[in-house]
């Protein structure tokens, strides 16, 4: 049977569910609770008392950033995040000040920029985010149960709840039940299954586009010491065409390193030690196998692929299953490189809050929710799959005006290693705090070609 449009109606705001304790769960149970009387958040695993990964959330054993623009939309959501997060031994950085940035092989000039980022572990984030959602008032979160699928009204016109299994502990599983809601928010990650629940209930599946990036990660901690590095708080060497290899590390506390060593469209760094050490030496600035050569590692190397890029179109849909929205991966997950996760799904949660606040009308927040996150979206996923595109190897549809674009912003990153306000401005972009259409100012334009003269080799020394 096919679905029928419905009259507007105001919303029945007595509970709401979210699909998934990452993230995109927690920073969207945060934007309910202030609208609804009930936030109930489910997952399938089971969440720990203390900051460790999990089974669900695969890449929290990889290293993490968040970006200066995350960082403000948790203090934003969560006021006192950051020092809170600070206290518990995460650390804070001027990313061009105390971070060396390699583009293109050329060392950013370091100079103070306020562009300030964060280092904690993915389950450190994730833990003093969750203890604030979970002491909010009306909101539960329940661990060890899985949504199988949502429940909708008999003309399928929108969701009036989930049909969950709880998974018992004894890995027994006990049978389903149905969990009512008014509001159900998938924020399962990558592996949603939206698209195919909504074929099931007669709705079209919403476009996809994928930029096949081919990533794979290897991550270990190591301890850190005041000598290491020079002092600074971390590295990030971005691969480019010709060298689609990079690194970066990551001050996740005072007295520790993330590094990670990563290869794109099949490049694959190796996980033994001589293995990495090789890598890392093959990179255009020092600091990495510095790092790999002289710390004392503290866990074994952790190996994760990543696919593609992918986005869904949500709001490109001329239909919507009323009181179901899509957010954080389950939406768009960029390339991991780029370090936007959090902060994209931070800021839909951001912008779910305020449309919340605005309007009572159920049927219409799904379309009115996907058009503005889909506004999120644009940058990072600019950035990210545009940046992809440069490889002649990625998959994915390019524009016309890419090429100019291309050797525009290829001059920009070595202007970036002798003027230093191209480099903060360079670096606000990616931290997301300016539009991408800033790199193209007419005063950034006069002086990539002023600065190009002066522009060093592409192995960088520091200025
Ligand atoms: C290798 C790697 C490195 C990254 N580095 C960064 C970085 O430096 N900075 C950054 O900002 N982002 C980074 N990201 C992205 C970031 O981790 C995510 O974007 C962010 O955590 C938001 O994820 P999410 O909450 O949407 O989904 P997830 O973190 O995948 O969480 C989904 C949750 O849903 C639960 N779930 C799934 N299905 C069900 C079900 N049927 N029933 C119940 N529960 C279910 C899972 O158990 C899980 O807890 C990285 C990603 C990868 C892969």
């Amino acid at each position: 049977m096919a679905p029928t449009t419905r009259p507007a109606r105001a919303a029945d705001r007595s509970h709401a569910v979210v699909i998934g304790a990452g993230l995109a769960g927690l920073t969207a149970a945060r934007a309910l609770a202030d609208a609804y009387e009930r936030v109930t958040v489910l997952d399938r695993d089971a969440l720990p008392a203390d900051p460790a990964s999990r089974r669900g959330v695969p890449q929290s054993r990889q290293l993490h950033v968040l970006l200066a623009r995350g960082a403000q939309a948790l203090e934003e959501l969560f006021p006192g995040f950051l020092e809170e997060l600070l206290a518990a031994g995460a650390t804070r950085a001027d990313t061009q000040g105390e971070v060396h940035w390699y583009l293109d092989g050329h060392l950013l000039r370091p100079a103070p920029s306020g562009v300030i980022s964060y280092g904690a572990s993915r389950p450190r984030v994730e833990h003093h985010v969750r203890a604030r959602v979970a002491a909010l008032p009306g909101v539960t979160v329940r661990e060890g149960v899985e949504v199988l699928g949502p429940v909708a009204t008999p003309d399928r016109g929108r969701v009036t709840g989930v049909r969950v299994r709880p998974l018992a502990r004894d890995t027994e599983e006990a049978g389903e039940e149905t969990i009512p809601a008014g509001l159900v928010v998938d924020a399962s990650g990558r592996a949603s299954r939206v698209p195919v629940w909504l074929e099931e209930l007669g709705y079209p599946r919403p476009r996809q586009t994928r930029v096949r990036a081919d990533v794979v990660y290897v991550t270990r901690h190591f301890r850190r010491e005041p000598h290491h590095i020079g002092g600074r708080s971390g590295v990030a060497l971005v691969p480019f065409p010709g060298l689609p290899r990079g690194g970066a590390i990551v001050s996740e506390r005072k007295d520790r390193f993330a590094v990670v060593l990563f290869g794109l469209l099949g490049e694959e760094p190796p996980a033994d030690e001589a293995g990495m050490l090789a890598y890392a030496e093959s990179l255009p600035g020092p600091d990495v196998a510095e790092v790999l050569r002289t710390a004392e590692p503290l866990n074994e190397p952790v190996r994760m692929r990543y696919p593609a890029s992918v986005r869904h179109h949500y709001e490109k849909l001329d239909r919507h299953l009323g009181g179901l929205l899509v957010t954080g991966d389950a939406l768009c997950s960029f390339n991991p490189t780029y370090g936007q996760g959090m902060t994209a799904a931070a800021q839909q949660a951001i912008v779910l809050r305020a449309l919340l606040t605005r309007g009572r009308d159920a049927d219409g927040l799904p379309r009115r929710f996907f058009r503005a996150a889909a506004k999120v979206v644009d940058t990072p996923w600019l950035l990210a799959a545009g940046g992809d595109l440069r490889f002649p190897e990625a998959e994915g549809r390019r524009g016309p005006a890419d090429g100019l674009l291309d050797r525009y912003l290829t001059r920009y990153r070595a202007a970036a290693s002798v003027d230093p306000v191209l480099g903060r401005t360079f670096l606000s972009v990616a931290h997301m705090l300016q539009p991408p259409a800033r790199l193209m100012s007419p005063g950034h334009v006069l002086r990539v070609l002023r600065a190009a003269r002066g522009a060093g080799g592409p192995v960088g020394t520091e200025p």
